[in-house]
């Protein structure tokens, strides 16, 4: 069996809804990394990358949720959800590094971020974009077609000579600007993504902390998810 199939079948076989391989070798890809903060990972050539999809019961909650459907949404999305992703990954590194690869992982959440750039070691998105899993919407999530944005992703960074399993997706936001209209915190601009733009120029995370600091402030719970659960591409 061929490495990319066996690594495959290991996710399938863990439940999680989406499996890809990125190639990140061509010179814009690169750029696009550096400019995201990630220059101490740059020289990996090649991501994994798998996502589960949320509960969609539970995100279409959000709209005049409570703090206690909040904290219920908070803790099933980052920890239970993001519990196996993170497995998952730790899973693929120890088999690609028992092959002799390095094999760096990166789990997507809430606490693993830069607090000055509000960003991760390496963009969660990126990955199942270039692996054709779907395109980056002008929320600045990834927007799958099944499942919009409904999706918990995680990386793993490897050496390990892998195809890529698709390509880019083009946008499917076409007018739609329903994430930019329901952001309680204005935080984004409402264009599309541009790949040679800072991700300033859609998205200001810093007005969305602002806002989840707010609620706390105010003794409520610090969660949002508005954007994620209007998104069209996610809701049925
Ligand atoms: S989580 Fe809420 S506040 Fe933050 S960007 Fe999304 S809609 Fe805006
Ligand atoms: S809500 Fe609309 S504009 Fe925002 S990411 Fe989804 S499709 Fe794109």
């Amino acid at each position: 069996m061929e490495p990319a199939d066996y690594l495959r079948e290991l996710a399938e076989a863990h439940k999680m809804t989406y499996f890809g391989i990125a190639e990140l070798t061509a010179p814009e890809v690169k750029n696009f990394i550096v400019g995201q903060g990630s220059s101490a990972v740059a020289g990996y050539p090649v991501a994994l990358t798998v996502g589960l999809a949320a509960s969609r019961a539970l995100v279409d909650l959000l709209p005049g949720a409570n703090d206690l459907i909040l904290e219920t949404y908070r803790h099933h999305f980052y920890e239970v959800q993001g519990g196996r992703v993170a497995a998952m990954l730790s899973i693929l590194c120890g088999e690609l590094q028992e092959q002799g690869y390095a094999a760096l992982p990166i789990s997507a959440g809430p606490k693993a971020i830069d607090r000055t750039r509000l960003s991760a070691l390496f963009s969660d998105k990126l990955a199942p974009h270039l692996a054709g899993l779907g395109w980056i919407g002008k929320s600045c999530m990834l927007i799958t077609p099944r499942h919009g944005p409904r999706v918990l992703w995680g990386t793993v960074l490897t050496d390990a000579p892998l195809k890529a399993t698709g390509s880019p997706i083009p946008s499917r936001c076409g007018n739609c600007r329903a994430c930019a209209d329901i952001c309680p915190a204005h935080a984004y601009t409402g264009r599309d993504f541009d790949p040679t733009e800072p991700r300033e120029a859609r998205f200001n995370p810093m007005e969305c902390l602002k806002y989840m600091k707010q609620r706390e402030a105010e003794g409520k719970q610090g969660t949002c998810g508005l954007c994620l659960y209007v998104c069209p591409h996610g809701r049925h």
